[in-house]
């Protein structure tokens, strides 16, 4: 069996390397962050080190083999998350941030002596959601490490971080995969037709994660087209109106960051567009419309809104409030005639 197959990650050979290097010198460290874009495969390369970290498989069962085994009794309570060493703290969906509790459990957890393997994992998703007390209540763990505790950290971006966090930990950077690795991916390990599968991974842009939600979820492809062609039509419509989309998406914070993110795809699309390069587009099926618009919005302003998309992402990451974030997004965007 390959190390990709094992793994069984598409793409991302150099993380995994690097990972499978640091466990063939035995020097595993405390703690690791997985960095890099959202829908990228760090939550699911966290849970693949975690379960070879706990595989029992090995050759010799006291040695951690450098790959899953998934077969021993350890893997298969890693994959179906119900392996009692291993724990997985993220943000509940109805709070802001991780919470200063949820990093105590982990403290007293790590405390105790494992119940089956050889250490404790903890893995901490989406770790820049740690409010200031919980990111400093975590960092005693770091500075004084239990021997048998390891921390696998994700982050989108890891300058959203206490540098003091950063210090103690092994960043592991992903990187966005080729529209045709995520295509032959698509293909062949999910059975997806060629033409449905050279548009989710266009339209993927480099997100394995997301290409796979796109697949598992019907309903995922036509919502984007509906909120693409509504976003498409700001441009057009009054200052009112504007203001109103504004209040419905920011009514959710986590929808209001998808949108943005599906609306700075569209922005990056018209900048390419407006330069004579439509084939480099990503929203393959909307050609047509980026090709109008392009033209009477032009270089510069497409640009503008890049950069405007861009900052607002940013505060809303810096907890400014939405709805004002989005209704200065509002007032950026350039004004055509209907
Ligand atoms: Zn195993």
């Amino acid at each position: 069996m390959t190390t990709q197959q094992s793994w069984n990650i598409v793409g991302h050979e150099h993380p995994i390397d690097l990972l499978r290097r640091t466990l063939a010198a035995q020097q595993v460290r405390h703690a690791y962050l997985f960095t890099g874009p959202e829908h990228i495969g760090k939550a699911l390369l966290a849970h693949r080190f975690a379960q070879t970290l706990l595989c029992t498989g090995g050759p010799d069962p006291r040695i951690t083999p450098l790959n899953p085994c998934n077969t021993c009794l350890s893997c298969r309570k890693v994959l179906h998350g119900n392996h009692p060493d291993l724990h997985v703290i993220s943000r509940a969906p109805d709070k802001q941030f991780i919470l200063i509790e949820q990093v105590r459990a982990l403290q007293s957890a790590s405390a105790r002596k494992t119940l089956e393997g050889r250490r404790n994992v903890f893995i901490i998703q989406g770790a820049h959601e740690m409010n200031m007390q919980a990111a400093n209540c975590l960092l005693k763990t770091l500075e004084e490490p239990e021997p048998d505790v390891v921390l696998l950290l994700t982050t989108p971006d890891p300058g959203l971080l206490l540098p003091t966090i950063l210090s103690r930990v092994q960043q592991v950077s992903m990187h966005l995969l080729t529209s045709s690795q995520i295509k032959t991916a698509l293909e062949q390990q999910w059975e997806v037709e060629a033409e449905e599968a050279t548009l989710i991974a266009a339209l993927a842009a480099g997100r394995m994660g997301w290409a796979v939600q796109a697949v598992e979820d019907d309903d995922l492809l036509a919502e984007r087209k509906a909120q693409l062609e509504a976003l498409a039509k700001l441009p057009m419509v009054s200052k009112v109106q504007r203001f109103d989309i504004a209040q419905r998406i920011s009514a959710d914070s986590d929808k209001a960051r998808a949108v943005l993110e599906l609306w700075l795809l569209w922005w990056r699309d018209m900048v390419l567009a407006a330069n004579d390069c439509l084939d480099l587009t990503v929203n393959v099926d909307m050609r047509n419309i980026l090709k109008q618009q392009a033209a009477r919005v032009g270089t510069s302003e497409a640009e503008r809104m890049v950069r405007a998309l861009l900052a607002t992402m940013e505060a809303l990451d810096q907890n400014v409030n939405p709805r004002t974030a989005l209704e200065v997004l509002m007032l950026d965007l350039p004004k055509l005639a209907s």
